[in-house]
This record gives structure tokens, sequence and C-alpha cells, in this order.
């Protein structure tokens, strides 16, 4: 398609939005950016972007910091594996590349955490250098431009792709292209609702013409959703509770939570409720309603068993080594999956 990139790189300097890393080619601002963009709609990921360039305005500082630290500031965000990647990318480049980002995309890819969209973004962005970004949006706005309708999850639909996103970015504004055309998916060429009527490309656009827009992209695969059963123990004394830190290679890893009981199906909550009963010798008022949580590829129904004791709370409990006591004011001082943070501020609510 002819002068695709100039039409591109007039609309985005019309209509772009505002957002602060669009204002620095530093690569550590850029980076921090993009990683928290995979997880969030620009508009919750700005607050998060801002704490962490507030909190850890170096590429040392994030390095320096604990682990414990970082997850908090990432609370709420889930894919905690990214935080942890960003930990150890963060010490990669401070111990091991003198403090300096690398600036060729090669090397940037080898970083922990980052795939080829993150090395094009942050290899055009910070240094101009000439790697097309391919993300969601891009799949979408080339996939209709041109009426593609071979898969986008296959190989083939990929390499399709990628060809002819080579093909177009131009090599004098490599950076501020990219940028267009995944600001042109993000807030005119949209999933649902895209604005065909006054679009730069509706004389063009193959999947206008063909009537084809909202069947474009095409992706092969459903995915399959795992649907699991959290029975979380809310036990607490006047003081203390308990809580554990996850450790497996599985969601929330190294996160705290109350102790868990996890179950494949839905069982009877009455026999779970007996069962506890029984265990902790106390009388449980309620039983709990699921809370469903989702995730891309899981649905997490949550329960919280409260149980209110007057002994000690790790006496409760026979593997008290994975356990660690916390008195009750502190738990926020832990990072958290979203789940227990919700919880603690309903029953705040409850309790006030
Ligand atoms: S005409 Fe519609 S589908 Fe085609 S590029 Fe424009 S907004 Fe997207």
């Amino acid at each position: 398609m002819d002068n695709f990139d100039l039409s591109i790189l007039k609309w985005y300097r019309q209509n772009k939005r505002n957002l602060p890393w669009r204002n620095t080619n530093n690569p550590y601002f850029i980076w921090l950016s993009e990683i928290i963009l995979q997880q969030t709609r620009v508009d919750q990921g700005m607050d998060y972007y801002l704490k962490f360039i507030n909190n850890f305005p170096t590429i040392q500082h994030l390095a320096n910091a604990d682990e414990q630290t970082i997850l908090s500031n990432w609370q709420g965000l889930g894919y905690y594996s990214r935080a942890r990647n960003l930990h150890a990318t963060a010490k990669e480049i401070t111990f091991n590349h003198n403090g300096n980002f690398p600036n060729k995309y090669e090397e940037i890819l080898k970083l922990k955490g980052i795939g080829p969209y993150t090395a094009a973004a942050i290899s055009s962005f910070s240094f101009n250098l000439v790697h097309p970004v391919v993300d969601g949006n891009v799949f979408r706005v080339l996939t209709r431009i041109f009426d593609i309708d071979t898969p986008i999850d296959t190989s083939e639909g990929i390499k399709l792709i990628y060809n002819i996103a080579n093909k177009l970015i131009p090599t004098n504004e490599p950076g501020e292209y990219n940028q267009a055309i995944m600001e042109f998916g993000a807030i005119h060429c949209t999933p649902s609702q895209p604005n065909c009527n006054n679009c730069i490309f509706s004389n063009q656009c193959k999947a206008k013409i063909n009537g084809t827009i909202l069947h474009r992209p095409i992706k092969s695969k459903k995915t399959v959703v795992k649907k699991r059963y959290f029975h979380y123990l809310d036990i607490s004394n006047k003081v203390d509770t308990i809580l554990h830190k996850r450790t497996d290679e599985d969601i929330w890893k190294h996160l705290f939570e109350f102790p868990l009981i996890e179950k494949n199906q839905n069982d009877d909550l009455q026999l779970i409720k007996n069962q506890l009963e029984k265990k902790f010798n106390q009388q449980i008022l309620s039983i709990p309603t699921a809370q469903k949580h989702v995730l891309s590829h899981q649905h997490i129904f949550t329960y919280f068993w409260q149980i209110k004791l007057n002994n000690s709370v790790l006496e409760t409990l026979n593997e008290t080594d994975s356990f660690i006591v916390v008195h009750k004011d502190e738990i926020i001082k832990y990072p958290l999956p979203r789940v227990i943070t919700k919880y603690l501020e309903n029953i705040n609510k409850i309790d006030n």
C-alpha cells in the first residue's frame, strides 16, 4: 500500500494521546511502561508507571530493591512473574552491563522477560532502530487492512504479518511509526467498534471493502480455561492471623496468602464446613459465597472461611514451617494477590 507510513504518522500527530512514556526516550522508562501495559489498560497502567518511576527512579534503584518491595508495588496487576523478571533484568543490566541498557535489538531480546514485541518497542522508541512492533493492535490493523484470513496464532500467520510489518516500517522514523500504528489500533481500529466511517484507510481497507472487519483477525484455537476452587482459611485471634508464602511454580509465586485448601471441583460446602469445625474445634458461623476471579487461562473461585480462635493461631496448624504469624494490622505490608486484598477491603468495610 502506497504511503501507509506517511498516512498513519499524519493521523498519529493529530490524534495521539498524551502519555508520560511518550515524552522520553529513556529505555528504562520505556521498558517499564511496556511491561506494565502488557498487564493492564492505559488508564490503570499510568498509575503503576508513575508509582514505579517515583519509587525506583533509575534501573539501579530497581536492581537494589528487595523482591518483596517490588511485588508490593506490582500488587493488583497480576502475572507476578513479570515483576520478578523486571527485577532480574534490572540486576542483569546494573551488574553485568555497567548500568547501561543494551542498545541493540538482539542484545535486548536476550534479557529475561523481553520478547520480540518488547525488544522492538525499546529498540525503536529509545534507539530509533528499524524493528516493527507487532502486538494485538498491530495484528488487528494489518489483518483488516489487508483482509488476512490466516489465523494469527499459527506460525504461518505470524510470519505473514511480520513480513508485511517489515515492509511497511519506514527507516527514517521507525519509533514514531510504531507508536502510530499501535495507537491507531488502540483508539481507532478497535476490536468491536472500529471507526470505519471516519477512517483514513476507508477506501483502501480490504476488510471494509469485503465486509469482513469483525472477523479479522482470526484465531484457530480456543483458549482452554481451567476452573480452580480456593478455600482460604482466615484463622485469627484478636491480634494475629496466619499467612503462607506461595513458592510453587504457579500463579502468584512469592506472594502471601491465608492457608489454602485447593479443590478441583465445586465440593459440598456444608461438608467442608463440618470438616473445618472438627479440625479447629470451633463453630463456623457462616458458609462463604464464592468470588470468581478471572485470569487468562484460569477461573479461580475463592471462599474465605473465618475461623476465630481464643488461643495462639499457630497451634491450629501442624506444619508450621511454611506459615507465619502476622499481626492483623501488618497484613497489608505483605505482597498479596488481588483476591486477598479485595476480601480484606470487604471485611474492613463490614467491621467499620
Ligand atoms: S476502515 Fe475500519 S477496519 Fe479498516 S482500518 Fe479503518 S477502522 Fe480499521
